[in-house]
């Protein structure tokens, strides 16, 4: 089985942004994200400063907005309203959980296409449905960005996508539809999951629960990409797939952590770059 790593992938593009960074920062100003917060979730906590810290190292800058666990809806939509309006600012995440009763596909509407650099924003994923011009969410984005980068055929395969959020599986369908793929969206309801998943060539699981595919889940040879991040109660991570369980079967896998996460926040920086190139 060949570990499909996404240090090295990662490593490349904040390479490459790093040096637009510089450039742009010569010319007016570093690129600028914002971090809007409001959540006193540990996991979150921890995923913010690894973004801050990843901005910091290629030279955007990086503001976390902390509106602190009891934010109201207006509060958050007030601030994403002066985010959107202030042009030294390029990018803008909400970040989630949000506190109870926030809606946050409503909030994500305040942030405007053009600097909506995770594609949370619900006008950018009906952009990527029409084939028009919108930034992806980073995690989706990720997965086709591995796949790609190991040459992975895609045009005419069976690809299964286990995983419907907006986030993740929904746009991550439309990204391989455009890249002629046959698309297989499974959720909860999916009848007799084992059976649609391992007609697959490739595999792609974005559920929160770990080791939900096993062996009897994947096509022998099938190419694997983890998308799960399930925290462990020694701190650690594990993803969704069962490496043990599957690694005699697959031809490749995603590591977790290593594959997808570390993939994901360099696209958020190289999409906070495109904003600010604009
Ligand atoms: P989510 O919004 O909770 O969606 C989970 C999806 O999995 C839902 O569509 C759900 O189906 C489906 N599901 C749940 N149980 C299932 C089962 N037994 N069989 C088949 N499908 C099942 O989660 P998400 O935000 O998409 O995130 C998914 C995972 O990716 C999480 O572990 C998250 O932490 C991770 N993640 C990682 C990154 C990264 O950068 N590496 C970024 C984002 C998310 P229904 O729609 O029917 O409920």
């Amino acid at each position: 089985m060949t570990v499909l790593s996404g240090r090295e992938i990662a490593a490349r593009i904040r390479r490459e942004t790093g040096e637009r960074a510089a450039e742009l920062n010569e010319r007016g100003g570093p690129p600028r994200l914002a971090v809007v917060v409001a959540t006193d979730d540990g996991g979150s906590a921890w995923y913010v400063g690894s973004i801050a810290r990843a901005a910091e190292k290629v030279g955007v800058a990086c503001d976390v907005v902390d509106l602190g666990a009891d934010a109201s809806t207006k509060v958050i939509a007030d601030r994403l309203d002066e985010l959107g309006r202030d042009p030294k600012v390029h990018g803008i995440i909400l970040q989630t959980p949000l506190p109870k009763g926030v809606s946050a596909p409503e909030l994500a509407e305040r942030i405007p296409v053009d600097k909506d650099v995770d594609g949370a924003n619900p006008a950018s994923l009906g952009r990527l449905a029409a084939g028009l011009t919108a930034f992806a969410p980073a995690t989706a984005e990720a997965v086709v960005t591995i796949l790609e980068h190991h040459e992975v055929a895609l045009s005419g395969v069976e690809v299964a996508v286990v995983g419907r959020s907006t986030t993740v599986g929904k746009p991550l369908a439309h990204l391989l539809l455009d890249r002629n793929a046959t698309v297989t969206v499974c959720h909860s309801r999916t009848r007799d999951l084992p059976e649609v998943t391992s007609r697959a060539h490739v595999l792609v699981a974005a559920v929160g629960r770990p080791a939900l595919i096993g062996a009897d889940h994947v096509r022998p040879g099938a190419v694997v990409v983890d998308v799960g991040t399930n925290p462990t109660e020694d701190g650690g991570l594990v993803g969704d797939v069962d490496a043990d369980a599957v690694s005699e079967r697959v031809g490749a896998l995603t590591p977790v952590p290593g594959g997808v996460g570390p993939v994901t926040t360099a696209l958020l920086l190289r999409h906070t770059v495109d904003a600010a190139s604009r």
